[in-house]
């Protein structure tokens, strides 16, 4: 069935800002967390777009997520680690395991191992090994291909970055580990972070965590929906619930197939913008549920059905929302439809 509100996504700027990132990982490989559905994007098309690119390594959050993947036979690996009941899965051999926490080295080893990652906290304190348990020999006899450890602030520019790197060099030579991995996105930008394997996903998307990547990463996601209803709001009335915006003079509007539920989140009431016939118009009043208002005014010709694209560029729209941009990006629901270019 048709749906009446779809995600323009642009398959070449997304392997576009793949390769810029594998670029900007010097002589690290580059891989792609695609976790959260390819952060709303789809899973699947990404992945498969991206191995298209020359992407290696994938991660995802659980083993579900790995499952959607298997049918595309690539390199994936579950940053959630294994709990008892995923080792069917583990042992299916469609990914891997990032093991976590010294219960989850136990049960890898004590099933017999093959092939995992490990991640290893150098100071976010989220999932990790401690570096004294590594120091302790936990690690020997794992067949370990990537050690890893998460930046906590790699956004900022904080004095923390510097730390969890030196915390996380001095593991260098200590495991059996085949790669070492720190950074994603915004880390990237950081001299001396890419160790041998890079993890980026929020700017694989079009997200710019940091300034050194604006102009660099292009925009990958348009929501565009349709307008269900046209009508004229004479000056005094109001639009929408709470009656927030109140018509100055007679004004023309549109509503639109969208809302909070689409991940179009209320705090772009009365400050979201979008283009309908190819001209800039103001989203009004509140964000329903499942539609929106915007002033149509200044476009004379356009009527029930026709598709308006909303303005979504991440930095900005994250700013006017007060979201960030990956719950912008993971926040777009299954009501869309996806439709590539
Ligand atoms: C989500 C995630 C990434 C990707 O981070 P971005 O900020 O989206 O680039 C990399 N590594 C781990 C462990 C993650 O959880």
């Amino acid at each position: 069935m048709p749906a009446p509100l779809r995600l323009r996504l642009d398959g070449d700027a997304l392997a576009q800002n793949w390769r810029t990132l594998d670029r900007m990982s010097g002589a690290a490989a580059c891989g792609a967390a695609v976790k959260a559905n390819g952060y709303g994007l789809g899973a699947l098309e990404v992945a498969r777009r991206l191995a298209d690119a020359g992407c290696r390594d994938f991660f995802v959050s659980n083993w579900q997520e790995a499952a959607e993947l298997a049918p595309l036979d690539l390199t994936v690996s579950v940053l959630h680690g294994v709990r008892d009941e995923d080792m069917p899965a583990a042992a299916a051999g469609f990914a891997r395991p990032v093991l976590n926490t010294a219960v989850q080295v136990a049960r890898w080893k004590a099933a017999g191992g093959g092939p995992c990652d490990v991640m290893v906290d150098t100071g976010m304190n989220r999932l990790g090994i401690a570096k004294d348990d590594v120091a302790a020999g936990l690690l020997d006899g794992l067949a370990l291909e990537t050690l890893m450890s998460h930046l906590a602030c790699a956004d900022e520019d904080s004095a923390m970055n510097a730390r969890q790197r030196s915390a996380f060099a001095t593991l260098a030579g200590t495991t059996s580990a085949r790669r070492m991995s720190l950074a994603n996105s915004a880390g990237i930008t950081l001299d001396g972070f890419a160790f041998d394997l890079t993890r980026p996903g929020l700017a694989v998307y079009g997200g710019i965590p940091r300034a050194e990547l604006t102009g660099a990463i292009q925009p990958v996601v348009t929501p565009e929906a349709q307008i269900l209803q046209r009508r004229r709001v004479v000056a005094g009335e109001s639009v929408g619930y709470n009656a927030t915006w109140t018509a100055s003079s007679d004004t023309e509007i549109a509503i639109i197939n969208l809302g909070y539920a689409d991940g179009y989140f209320r705090g772009f009431s009365d400050r979201g913008s979008a283009l309908a016939g190819g001209k800039p118009v103001p989203v009004i009043g509140r964000v329903s549920m499942d539609l929106l208002a915007i002033d149509v005014t200044a476009v004379a010709d356009i009527e029930e059905g026709a598709w308006i694209a909303l303005d979504f560029a991440l930095p900005d729209a994250a700013a006017l929302s007060g979201m960030s941009q990956y719950e912008l990006l993971t926040g777009m629901g299954a009501r869309y439809s996806r439709s590539w270019s």
